[in-house]
């Protein structure tokens, strides 16, 4: 196996290698071997050191709370009227018709016929723009990001239909802090508890969301690199521009979230993945949080 080692910094060869080349020594050893010995100790040691840190990193994260921000999906989930209703069945042999089983196959498997945006998605900048960003070109890196959630359920009292404003986002930074550059910023709604109860009010409109100069201003003013929103469109009605603007800007979005209000404010990481499609202009997306 060969180790690729990064430049290490001069450092002592570890206890357990000193152990090593002692014992060695007593036998037979040339000044040459025991060169070759220490410089495998160093060279395992300097891995060992990177590698340490991202070990630690590993271990801090999975000491954290992890809460899923996605909803699982069927054929009645909510969707856009436009797109209809996903189906399910069971993936045929298409040489005979017949559906896999377990029982005489060994294995079974689903096919799926459904539109990309369906469920919990993202939509990359293709959907919208002709030479945007597909699902493949969009970096892994913009796949994990700081967490800032706006709520605006205290408001949908006295306007259920609220669009979160520049004034919303400027009074959240006085409790908060400056949204940082390079941040998932989410918005959040409630109206992910309608999901399984009553999937018919994704349908309506208008109901909360963005504002337009409220996403020009995270994306224009705090650099935010994404945002993602619990209802199944960007703008608080059919119009369409707050989406427009962002895919057009070349960011994607996520769509349909759940579990916002059991994120913090600000502190939590995002993780947010797809199916590696192909020119993908959309499809189901895999999102959580993980606690500070
Ligand atoms: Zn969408």
């Amino acid at each position: 196996m060969r180790i690729s080692v990064p430049a290490a910094r001069p450092r002592q060869p570890s206890r357990h290698c000193l152990r090593a080349v002692r014992i060695r020594y007593a036998g037979v050893m040339t000044l040459r071997r025991l060169a070759t010995l220490l410089a495998i100790c160093f060279a395992t040691t300097a891995f060992g050191a990177d590698d340490k840190s991202l070990a630690d990193a590993l271990k801090v994260i999975q000491g954290k709370q992890f809460v899923d921000l996605t909803h699982r999906f069927s054929p009645t989930t909510p969707v856009w009227g436009g797109f209809g209703q996903a189906t399910m069945s069971a993936a045929c042999d298409p040489k005979t018709n017949a559906p896999y089983t377990i029982e005489k196959d060994g294995f079974r498997t689903t096919f799926y016929s459904m539109v990309g945006q369906y469920g919990t998605h993202v939509d990359p900048p293709a959907h919208f723009r002709t030479d945007g960003l597909t699902m493949d070109e969009i970096p892994l890196k913009e796949m994990i990001l700081p967490l800032i959630v706006f709520d605006v359920t205290p408001m949908l009292d006295k306007d259920p239909n609220h669009a979160l404003s520049v004034d919303d986002v400027q009074a959240c930074e006085k409790v908060h802090g400056r949204v940082p550059a390079g941040a998932f910023a989410a918005l959040r709604t409630g109206m992910s508890k309608d999901w399984e109860s009553n999937p018919a009010r994704f349908k309506r409109s208008p109901f909360p969301a963005w504002s337009l100069a409220a996403i020009k201003f995270l994306f224009e003013e705090r650099h935010v690199t994404t945002i993602g929103h619990e209802s199944l469109d960007t703008d608080t009605t059919d119009s369409m521009d707050s989406e427009t603007w962002i895919l057009k800007q070349n960011h994607f979005q996520i769509e349909a979230m759940t579990n916002l209000d059991k994120v913090p404010a600000t502190g939590a990481v995002i993780v947010v993945t797809w199916p590696n499609v192909e020119h993908g202009f959309g499809f189901p997306a895999r999102a959580f949080a993980i606690l500070p």
